[in-house]
């Protein structure tokens, strides 16, 4: 192990993880019991605490010979894998699952078993079994609530699997993903947890030639409750296949323990599990372009522009008259404001608190975000996480912005403006 990588390991030196475990050594090669590529990064569901963030992945379809290049690169540097998982996001988005699956096959340099995993969302829409995956070993179908609902209920959803398995009875399962890990990244390490992690068992690979220890590290970027402390060590995560000087051969970074940035993600064996629940959305996103729901711009907003309305002044107010309903049992909902903060050399840096009138909860931005990577788009959401039970203890609930320094274009040099303007809001997006 080299000096890098032993400084970044050092917390957990003496506690190998017990996923590495299951791991075989066998004729040279480092076996490893599965590893997950996404044929498509987003989904036809919104799950709340998506592993992978499909929600807020924007449509990608996975290139099968990156995939190709890249399992091969592994298996010339001594990894195999025993299953090679086809997921997503939902992998049934990718435009022809069929080819990719096909191409997957005849391009690998060894034999693996194939699986793909779907939520099912086609299923009323095909009574075969899908055209072009007879190369496959299995569908396991993830039967989420939301889906079953949409198809019509349990007992359809069954009819509907039962109906493809009569063609192909070996190779179609169907497993339940009704509970969800309640899982979030912290800005604080919690150290003292037993350092094991299932999820760490799922090695992925991207079709641009990173690895990752799990699925989360991959979408980490994606996510809107991501943290700067676990951005900052997302790389300890990461392997890339292509870069010259790595440090260390990419089977030994497999077998290593898990790395300091695990301690600070929740996703693992003592978090608690929940009903699965979707994330609501009220009208998909609550646009502020072109004047829309100006009606909830209480106070402290500039006439609304066509992409979106300003704060002026040093406070604003935004009424949300209605709030999304639903079976949750979420401690929170969760606000993600589509911002940009007026800054300039006057002004580099605003903080901004928010709080709820008549409560005593408050929270605190920093702007621009500590995180940078905390993109949708080319817009940064900045998040808010609010307790059901502050959220229903006032009626209409209001979210009152303190700006500390609001500045003018004028005073900044660029323009005859002499607003004093505090950040720029294009949309808001409220979840349960
Ligand atoms: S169905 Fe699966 S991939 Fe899609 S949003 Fe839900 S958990 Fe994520
Ligand atoms: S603790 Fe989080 S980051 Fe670490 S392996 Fe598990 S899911 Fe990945």
């Amino acid at each position: 192990m080299n000096e890098m990588i032993g400084h970044k390991f050092k917390s957990y030196d003496h506690r190998p993880p017990k996923s590495v475990e299951k791991f075989r050594d066998e004729s040279g090669y480092l076996v490893i019991p599965s590893l997950q590529i996404y044929a498509a990064d987003h989904c036809t569901q919104r799950c709340q605490f998506c592993t992978t963030s499909s929600p807020h992945r924007r449509a990608h379809q996975g290139d099968v010979d990156g995939f190709i290049k890249y399992i091969n690169r592994m298996y010339d540097q001594g990894v195999k894998f025993d299953t090679i998982n086809i997921l997503g996001g939902e992998p049934f988005l990718h435009k022809n699952l069929a080819d990719f699956n096909r191409r997957l096959r005849a391009g690998m340099t060894y034999r693996a078993r194939f699986l793909i995993t779907s939520n099912g969302f086609w299923l009323g829409e095909m009574d075969e079994y899908p055209s072009g995956l007879e190369a496959g070993d299995g569908i396991t179908f993830s039967r989420y609530s939301d889906v079953i609902h949409d198809l019509g209920g349990l007992d359809r959803y069954n009819s509907l699997v039962e109906k493809l398995k009569r063609t192909r009875p070996e190779e179609i399962s169907t497993n339940d993903a009704f509970h969800f890990r309640e899982w979030h990244f912290t800005e604080e390490p919690r150290f003292g947890y037993p350092l094991d992690c299932e999820l760490a068992d799922n090695v992925s690979l991207t079709d641009t030639g990173e690895v990752h220890r799990c699925c989360v590290a991959p979408a980490s970027r994606f996510s809107p409750r991501v943290t700067k402390a676990f951005l900052d060590r997302v790389d300890e995560l990461e392997y890339r296949i292509d870069r010259e000087e790595q440090g260390i051969e990419l089977r030994d970074w497999l077998k290593s323990p898990l790395p300091d940035a695990c301690a600070y993600c929740t996703a693992h064996a003592e978090t608690p599990y929940y009903p699965l629940r979707s994330l609501s959305v009220i009208g998909d996103q609550i646009p502020f372009t072109d004047g829309q729901n100006k009606d909830m711009l209480v106070s402290g907003f500039a006439p609304p522009e066509a992409p979106g309305v300003w704060t002026v002044g040093p406070e604003a107010v935004i009424s949300f008259p209605k709030l999304p309903q639903g079976r949750t049992r979420s401690p929170n909902l969760t606000f993600l404001f589509a911002a940009t903060p007026h800054l300039s050399p006057v002004v580099p840096e605003m903080n901004v608190t928010i709080e709820i009138p008549g409560t005593t909860w408050k929270d605190r931005w920093v702007m621009p975000p500590r995180h940078p990577q905390q993109f949708f788009g080319n817009t940064t959401l900045y998040t808010l996480f609010v307790p059901n039970e502050i959220a229903q203890s006032v009626s209409p609930l209001q979210l009152k912005f303190s700006i500390d320094r609001p500045h003018s274009p004028l005073e900044a040099g660029a323009s005859p403006d002499s607003r004093p303007l505090g950040f720029f809001l294009q949309y808001v997006i409220v979840e349960i």
